[in-house]
């Protein structure tokens, strides 16, 4: 995956009670960078009015001047940091939405897909609804529009009756931050204090950035609301079964954050642990596919007994954006990406950790490299199922004919990339890598098919972007 970088669809944050909380946000914003590159924005409130900054580009572009901070007053504002889904990366789309409704402006910020987002935005419109971006996110605008409820409160929790998905979603008033997160949980949202201010993040990475102490996850299905007097929770889901997105354990996810009541680190180096037991290599060294699948490639050595090298080097300067008009440049993406380390390498057998394959295309490229630089043995261990359906709940993946392992074999996947062995961590190993001493479950559908929240036909043919 470190090769072909999945959109992860979007990191959310939101602080409360804090003089300057448009700069809270920005720092955990920063450290949520890795969940959206594309858009960033940051709305405060200073208890009248909205103040607001909203662009294309990474976090820092967006506000490369401090003076644009210094403009967000306030201390309670929300961020969100977004990956579109293909072709739709424009202005109107960039988060947090925010709008005036009757009772004052909100704006939200959404992480997650929504799955019944077509016969909704139909209802809608049919009844006068003026969309104004491609967004599912912004369904709930309307919906808050439309309720009949009094209490702001009671409007959100009207809204969120309505959608089907997953959705852990910030939101912001003059007078409150809320978050919310779905039933099922499927996307990470936690909460952290320091004083009196509270904070809500996708990741905990951006709790220990800003010195918040962590508290816990948003529950699925609750409701946090945070003021000057602090946070409290209602709950509007009795007992839900949990189905976490197993891939924010695998990849999306930073090593350094709590998920779904656990540090992902402590994942990831088991699902390499389970790798190596379950799929052993005859090899000289243990190399990673940097940087995401270091941590399941340090588990994969330490349990077979092999030596970890670097043997290869990223270039961290490679933007996503690289563009690749030719076919020669598009040859030398994986080049301008990594470059083998030779001296490492030269006439060893390699095990190869990667934490995931979607296409196979530029794995394939990758091997060709190392063979180049002289490896004797290519042996690829995949710290994930193989992926064979698309994801509905908020994760970009390719169309199923595009997916190396849809309708293929493990040995054809492997005749396809040219390695000298693959092994996929099976879907048992994996669910045995993650936590589940508290009752956690988890979203296994890209590896099994078996999707836990119905995806209807309407919102199968048409995906919205979040
Ligand atoms: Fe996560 Fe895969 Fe489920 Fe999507 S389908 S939520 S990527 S586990």
């Amino acid at each position: 995956m470190a090769l072909e970088t999945l959109r992860h669809h979007c990191g959310v944050m939101a602080v409360s009670g804090q003089e300057n909380a448009s700069e809270i946000v920005f720092h955990g914003l920063y450290a949520l960078q890795h969940r959206g590159q594309e858009s960033s924005g940051i709305i405060s409130t200073d208890g009248t009015r909205f103040c607001r900054r909203l662009g294309m580009g990474t976090l820092t572009q967006v506000f490369h001047d401090p003076q644009n901070l210094k403009e967000l007053l306030g201390r309670a504002a929300i961020g969100h940091n977004r990956y579109s889904t293909t072709g739709s990366s424009s202005a109107f789309n960039i988060q947090p939405l925010s709008a005036v409704l009757k009772d004052g402006p909100v704006a939200i910020g959404h992480n997650g897909n929504l799955v019944n987002t077509h016969k909704l935005r139909e209802r809608l419109q049919d009844k006068g609804a003026i969309f104004q971006s491609t967004t599912d996110s912004e369904l709930i605008i309307h919906l808050l529009a439309h309720s009949k409820e009094r209490a702001f409160t009671d409007k959100m929790l009207d809204a969120i009756a309505q959608i089907e998905g997953a959705y852990s979603l910030v939101v912001l008033t003059n007078n409150a931050v809320l978050a919310l997160r779905d039933p099922h949980g499927i996307r990470p949202l936690c909460i952290g204090v320091k004083d009196n201010s509270t904070v809500v993040a996708s990741e905990s990475c951006a709790l220990d950035l800003l010195g918040y102490e962590y508290v816990r996850d948003v529950e699925p299905g609750e409701m946090i609301i945070c003021d000057d007097d602090g946070w409290r929770s209602h709950r509007f889901a009795e007992e839900p079964n949990t189905d976490h997105c197993i891939f924010e354990l695998i990849y999306f996810s930073r090593p350094d954050s709590k998920v779904f009541g656990e540090y992902v680190d402590k994942s990831r180096r088991k699902m390499g642990k389970n790798l190596a037991h379950d799929h052993p290599a005859d090899s000289d060294i243990v190399i990673s596919v940097p940087d995401s699948s270091n941590t399941a490639a340090l588990g994969y050595s330490s349990r077979s007994d092999t030596k970890f090298e670097i043997g290869l080097i990223r270039n961290h300067y490679v933007g996503r954006t690289f563009i690749q008009p030719t076919p020669a440049m598009r040859e030398m993406g994986v080049r301008l990406k990594f470059n083998p380390v030779g001296g490492v390498l030269k006439d060893r057998k390699v095990v190869i950790v990667e934490d995931s394959i979607v296409r196979g295309t530029t794995l394939r490229k990758l091997t060709e490299l190392l063979r180049d630089r002289g490896v004797k043995e290519v042996h690829v261990r995949v710290s994930s199922p193989p992926i064979r359906y698309p994801c509905y709940y908020g994760m970009d993946f390719p169309t199923c004919e595009e997916l190396i392992a849809h309708n293929r074999s493990v040995e054809e996947v492997q005749e396809q990339i040219k390695v000298d062995s693959l092994g996929y961590l099976s879907v048992e190993s994996l669910l045995n890598s993650v936590p589940r001493d508290q009752g956690q479950g988890y979203c296994t559908a890209c590896f099994t098919g078996e999707y836990p929240i119905a995806v209807n036909e309407d919102g199968n043919k048409e995906r919205y972007d979040t």
